[in-house]
């Protein structure tokens, strides 16, 4: 795939255009999001600090789809091409709040729970700018660093779900180690 080779700028200011995006997404879904579930909690103890799962909120669209950005049409004009599209994904966490298109469990809920850690980590205009960066870098979606975290961390939980480990300090490694 070819991407722009954006200047140091433009990155910026795409990453200001996702961090709005997030936050006005988040803001949006937050008030119809529902906390965790016991057992969900329980099964995750282990895995997450258990100020991500109190604050972590759900919410299962039914009706409607998480609406693609508003300046993917600019982003366009760029020469972004196969920018992800959202309202087809499963999911997608914003800060704090899940928002998907199904039902979440294992090792799909643990994915977006990751997010969540990585978010608390970097804060969301940080988060925006490495996602834009990894983006450009990686060459699409499957390139982004901070996906290839979150999956890697959710097939490790689904393999084995009784081995608990320490998300907080696998994201913390990856940020040592300049990996995102
Ligand atoms: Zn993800």
């Amino acid at each position: 795939m070819t991407l722009p080779q954006l200047p140091e700028e433009q990155i910026i200011q795409v990453a200001g255009f996702v961090a709005d995006y997030i936050s006005v997404q988040r803001q949006r879904a937050h008030s119809l999001a529902i906390p965790l579930s016991r057992p969900q909690t329980t099964s995750l103890s282990g895995f997450f600090r258990s100020d991500i799962l109190n604050s972590t909120r759900l919410l299962v669209l039914e009706a409607s789809r998480v609406e693609n950005p508003p300046f993917y049409a600019l982003l366009r004009e760029m020469g972004f091409t196969s920018l992800p599209d959202f309202s087809q994904m499963a999911a997608i966490t914003f800060s704090n709040v899940v928002v998907s298109h199904q039902r979440m469990t294992g090792g799909p809920l643990f994915h977006e729970l990751v997010h969540v850690e990585q978010y608390r980590q970097l804060g969301i205009l940080r988060f925006a700018e490495l996602y834009v960066r990894g983006f450009l870098v990686g060459g699409g979606y499957e390139g982004i660093p901070l996906e290839r975290n979150a999956y890697q961390l959710g097939e490790r939980f689904e393999s084995n779900p009784q081995t608990q480990f320490s998300v907080e300090l696998e994201v913390s490694g990856w940020i040592r180690g300049g990996k995102f």
